[in-house]
């Protein structure tokens, strides 16, 4: 990744070390937030002179805001050591998040505080599958099987060498299908310029996007391609069942199966855990008005 702030020298195991340093964490989340320096998230005033600390009072409004206002993090009492290491973590997980794996890495005993952990590092794992597919680009249905039975799985994938290998996925599930939804669905997760394949059959044939080519698949092996993704989501959801996933809703499991494909186009964890670290602090999750932890003086930021 260009621009990376960590020292590729270092080794992966080198870095799980360093986010054992609350001081290193602080520096490491403020300039992944503000690299040119802290810009407050009230006002919007920016203070390049500012040092690399946990809350920083602004001078043109006099509100002191913490590395995470206003992000998917905002008001956590949590230290951002336990947050990093957290998302260390889900680099590292290739294939299912076990919350016995979750509770035993960060130490909590509590089954509850190992599913609210979870809950919210989806939200992060969400906003990661949310980069677009670019390029040649192969969307497709099929329909849902298991516990969301009757709804339609949406299956965007980027297609590198068909019938060999598969770029980035993106999959949704919809209660049912038409021309708006699949239109919405592409807008959303294929970036302009690129082009779509869609199947010969209503509604895909009708569907007009702007700054993105579709087309009709011609020869049906699309259709095929886009088969064997959803037949391998499909044993990976059987595989999961027997490990708690089936308290999970269907859509997070899309997610996760998304995020662990995508991961696996990545060669590098520490590519993987910059780009959750990123999600994290650089989304936006509340208004202004939510910032409540604004509105005290210095120390009574969380
Ligand atoms: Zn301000």
């Amino acid at each position: 990744m260009t621009g990376s702030i960590i020292d590729r020298k270092k080794t992966a195991a080198e870095l799980a070390i360093r986010l054992e340093d609350e001081s290193w964490c602080t520096s490491y989340a403020f300039r992944t937030r503000w690299p040119q320096g802290f810009v407050c998230p009230a006002c919007g005033a920016c203070h390049p002179e500012s040092g690399f600390q946990n809350k920083t009072l602004c001078r043109a409004c006099g509100r002191c805001s913490s590395i995470t206002a206003g992000t998917l993090l905002h008001g956590s009492k949590k230290s951002l050591s336990i947050w990093l290491r957290a998302l260390w973590w889900v680099s590292g997980e290739c294939s299912s998040f076990s919350i016995m794996k979750l509770r035993n890495y960060l130490g909590f005993s509590s089954c509850q505080t190992g599913w609210a952990w979870m809950k919210k590092l989806r939200q992060i794992i969400e906003l990661v599958n949310r980069k677009k597919c670019r390029g040649i680009t192969l969307v497709d249905a099929a329909p849902a099987r298991g516990p969301a039975q009757g709804n339609q799985l949406l299956v965007a994938v980027e297609s590198i060498a068909r019938g060999r290998t598969t770029g980035r996925l993106r999959m949704k599930l919809y209660q049912s299908l038409n021309q708006k939804i699949i239109s919405q669905f592409c807008t959303d997760g294929v970036a302009g310029g690129s082009i779509v394949i869609f199947p010969r059959r209503k509604p895909f044939t009708s569907i007009h996007l702007q700054e993105i080519l579709c087309t009709v698949d011609e020869s049906s092996s699309s259709h095929e391609d886009i088969e064997k993704i959803c037949a391998s989501y499909r044993r990976w959801r059987r595989q999961e069942k027997s490990r708690w996933s089936h308290l999970c809703c269907s859509q997070d499991l899309v997610e996760e199966f998304c995020f662990f494909h995508n991961g696996a186009l990545t060669a590098d964890r520490v590519d993987i855990f910059e780009t959750l670290v990123i999600a994290a602090l650089t989304s936006q999750s509340a208004g202004l008005g939510d910032l409540t932890e604004m509105q005290a003086h210095p120390g009574a930021a969380p």
